[in-house]
């Protein structure tokens, strides 16, 4: 069967789901998210997703998967748990306005190896509060896994009386079945790399395509060093770096260069020296890309690969770099426990440093700084050119929702315009729903030449 027709046939099936869902109440809606997020943290299923990614990708590790489950799924739950999303969402009567949610349709779901345990969960659980169906595109490397998690849902929305095809997979993956189902699908949510994010904007349906992290973090000369040393080691180490927002690149500010670096030393970083990088290059690049055997591995596997010694406990790698560009690919994206290290004059430096190292990889995603001075928190807001700044946190812990800030949960971040992304939030489910506004009539309300035009009228 070709493409085209294997698409249709999932497409068919999920609408006709979604004709069901279409008249539920948000009662029942919220229970199906409810009872699907419960099926996955429990204890058994969490480990099984866990196990089989590890054992099927061979990207990250099992503990950090776990967690990612037991916490972005329980994090996204909370977040839509009392939200509104079915019939009347919002009545504004000085306006005159009532916000009725309807649903998109059937969600065309595209989902990177490197996130395949709580990115189909937490996208099946806004595709299901918004009375949608999903059909999910995983990656080739990711997909056994994809599929369990598919069932586990499925099984549940059958437990609870509701079409299983609410939720429905492609099984067996190729570039031409995802570039199908983005043509098909009413909304493509694709979260991945920036090749996927053109394919996405391409297929001619509405997208929000997430693109290709490079989260650069600054260090000032008013840090809490040792505070930030540790926060960039968890960050840094987190399921071997699968996250797109994990610490890609540090910027440090001269005056706490040396005192930074040893307090990374002392979490367990371990520092190459000149001979080594040129070694590490050859290992984390061929013909310019980033080589697979790196990719989410531990420290003691690209060490090895690269014939440099690290002692026990040293669990992240630290390079010194001083050029952006495609002349130094440590400024890129490294999908790995790699950090580059740049040592700046001072702050405002530092600030056109990210921009640089952004505007090369990984635009409009993320930074963060280290800082107790409150005004340049304000001016890396203004001046940087990312969706998200994380203060004095652990970057991939934060950018996509932690119990200890106020940022949406989500596994798909967009990155604005910048990243060639139409929304710079982190997408939930409130990006999967359509919402009618219902007008009538109000008391006309006319400001005065005066109130609207103020001082440039007589000027
Ligand atoms: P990937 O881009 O290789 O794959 C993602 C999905 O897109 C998969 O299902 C894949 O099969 C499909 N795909 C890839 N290229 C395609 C194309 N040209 N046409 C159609 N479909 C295509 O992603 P990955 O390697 O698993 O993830 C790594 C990348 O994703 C990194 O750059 C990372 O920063 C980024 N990422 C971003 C976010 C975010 O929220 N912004 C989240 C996770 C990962």
């Amino acid at each position: 069967m070709d493409a085209k027709q294997q698409v249709a046939d999932l497409m068919a099936r999920a609408r006709k789901a979604q004709e069901v869902a279409e008249g539920y109440s948000q009662e029942r809606v919220d229970t199906l998210v409810k009872a699907v997020a419960w099926e996955i943290v429990k204890e058994e299923n969490a480990k099984k997703i866990a196990t089989l990614a590890i054992e099927e990708s061979r990207l990250g590790n099992y503990d950090g998967k776990y967690a990612k489950l037991m916490k972005k799924v329980r994090g996204a739950l909370r977040d839509m748990k009392d939200a509104k999303t079915v019939g009347v969402i919002e009545r504004d009567e000085a306006k005159g306005l009532i916000k009725v949610a309807k649903p998109v349709g059937v969600i065309g779901a595209l989902v990177p190896c490197t996130n395949p345990e709580a990115t189909p969960v937490i996208k099946a659980m806004n595709a299901l509060k918004g009375r949608n169906a999903i059909v999910f595109a995983p990656h080739p490397r990711t997909k056994k896994t994809n599929s369990l998690i598919v069932e586990i849902m499925r099984n549940t929305l059958k437990k609870y009386d509701a079409p299983e095809d609410l939720i429905v997979t492609i099984d067996e993956p190729s570039l031409d079945l995802s570039n199908e189902l983005m043509s098909q699908c009413d909304l493509v949510v694709a979260t991945g790399g920036s090749g996927m994010v053109k394919a996405a904007y391409s297929s001619g349906t509405p997208a929000y395509g997430v693109g290709a992290g490079n989260a650069v973090v600054i260090v000032d000369e008013t840090a809490d060093i040792k505070d930030a040393a540790h926060k960039i080691m968890l960050s840094k180490t987190f399921d071997y770096a699968t996250s797109c927002s994990a610490e890609n690149s540090l910027v440090v500010v001269e005056e706490v260069y040396d005192e930074l670096i040893k307090n990374l030393e002392a979490e367990g970083g371990y520092l190459v020296n000149a001979e080594e990088k040129v070694k590490l290059t050859a290992a984390m690049w061929e013909d310019g890309h980033l080589s697979r055997h790196i990719v989410a591995q531990p420290a003691g596997r690209i060490a090895e690969l690269a014939g440099i010694e690290l002692s026990l406990g040293e669990k992240f790698i630290m390079v010194e770099e001083d050029g952006v560009g495609p002349d130094h690919p440590y400024s890129g994206e490294k999908m790995s426990v790699v950090v580059a290290i740049h040592k700046v004059k001072d702050f405002g430096e530092a600030v056109d440093k990210v921009n640089e190292i952004t505007g090369y990889q990984g635009a409009g995603h993320s930074c963060g700084i280290h800082t107790t001075n409150e005004d340049r928190v304000i001016e890396v807001g203004n001046r940087i050119k990312v969706s998200r700044v994380m203060v004095r946190q652990p970057q991939c812990y934060a950018n996509s929702g932690n119990w200890d800030n106020g940022m949406p949960f989500t596994l798909t971040l967009g990155c604005g315009t910048w990243g060639g992304n139409i929304s710079s939030e982190n997408i939930t489910y409130k990006h999967f729903i359509n919402v009618t506004w219902v007008s009538t009539p109000i008391e006309p309300v006319i400001p005065s030449d005066e109130e609207l035009f103020g001082d440039v009228m007589n000027d």
